[in-house]
């Protein structure tokens, strides 16, 4: 009943000076963001990697309406990859990027403008030996997102994207990308998304969820599991183990800060697992997005507004 609520909240501008400004803010979101700034964040990935982790990092930030915070959010993940570099971490660690951060989403050339930028990531992210993943963001640039995953793919053929199984047109993109080379994340989908384009209910997204798991471990590519549902983890590796599967040729992935049991128990069992790890000021989207995943996480922090 509070997700549409809060998924709307997550674009109002309002309530994000709102909420950015309550002082019990900041605990509250430490559970889902390792940090303000790159070098906390890299504290992070250093104890992740060292357990046998692996991670996709998040420069946090989305929604980018001029050239010149596009250019910063590419200079931020330059940055990134130089130091992931620097520690020797680029074995381990990948990256994820929102291409509204871009310049997606800008008037004139959006589309071209994120590529352009999104280019010189994946090229040095290829120079060091490690791997972009596009993360998906609301149906509107899904097929901006999978043109510029194309343009990449020609260079650095190992970039990854992410299908959201409410989204009913992704059975078609999932085929489409089970091919040799490409590098899918699955999950359910995290936006505010009409009915004329999306499953509403639960048990019809986790039903099309299996259906595009499917489709991935049966073809040729490298199907990456993005979520914490415990029956949708049991199915992939059923899937796994009916297309002989080695570990490795699939992985798990689940976000900073959520079923941490779980992640270490699929790692202790000798699957790969990879944390997506966000660090950064522009916080808030992500934030709300989780909130908005489980009533839970909402009470939690209404309840931190009272004093004890
Ligand atoms: P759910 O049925 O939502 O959750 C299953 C169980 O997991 C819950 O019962 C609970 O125990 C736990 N859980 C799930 N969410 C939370 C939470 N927020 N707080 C605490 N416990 C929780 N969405 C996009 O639209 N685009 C993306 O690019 C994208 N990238 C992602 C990357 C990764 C690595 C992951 C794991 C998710 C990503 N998502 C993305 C979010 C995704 O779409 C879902 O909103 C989110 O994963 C919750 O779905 P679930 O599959 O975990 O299943």
């Amino acid at each position: 009943m509070f997700g549409p609520v809060l998924l709307a909240a997550s674009r109002s501008d309002r309530m994000r000076r709102a909420v950015a400004a309550a002082p019990v803010t900041r605990p509250v979101v430490e559970r889902f963001v390792a940090g303000d700034a790159l070098h906390p964040a890299l504290d992070t990935v250093r104890a992740l990697t060292a357990s046998g982790l692996n991670v996709t990092l998040d420069h946090l930030g989305e929604d980018v309406t001029d050239r010149a915070t596009a250019k910063a959010t590419r200079d931020a993940y330059l940055r990134l990859l130089e130091a992931l570099a620097d520690d020797g971490l680029g074995a381990r660690a990948e990256v994820s990027v929102k291409l509204s951060a871009f310049g997606q989403a800008l008037p004139d050339g959006g589309h071209d403008i994120a590529l352009a930028n999104v280019a010189e990531v994946a090229e040095l992210a290829s120079a060091i030996g490690t791997t972009v993943t596009l993360d998906m963001e609301d149906h509107t640039t899904v097929d901006s997102t999978l043109g510029v995953l194309a343009e990449l793919r020609k260079e650095h053929p190992q970039t990854g994207a992410v299908l959201q199984s409410y989204l009913f047109r992704t059975e078609d993109d999932a085929r489409a990308l089970a091919v040799a080379g490409s590098r899918v994340r699955l999950v359910k989908g995290a936006y505010n998304e009409p009915a004329r384009v999306a499953f509403q209910n639960k048990r019809d997204v986790d039903k099309a969820y299996v259906r595009a798991l499917r489709t991935l471990f049966a073809g040729d590519g490298y199907p990456m599991v993005g979520s914490h549902d415990p029956r949708l983890i049991a199915i992939a590796q059923e899937l796994a183990a009916r297309h002989h599967r080695a570990a490795g040729s699939y992985e798990f992935q689940m976000l900073y800060g959520i079923r941490t049991a779980e992640q270490r128990r699929l790692a202790d069992e000798g699957e790969r697992m990879r944390i997506y790890v966000p660090y950064g000021a522009d916080w808030y989207g992500y934030f709300m997005r989780r909130l908005a995943e489980r009533p839970a996480n909402l009470a939690f922090f209404l309840r931190s507004f009272v004093p004890a």
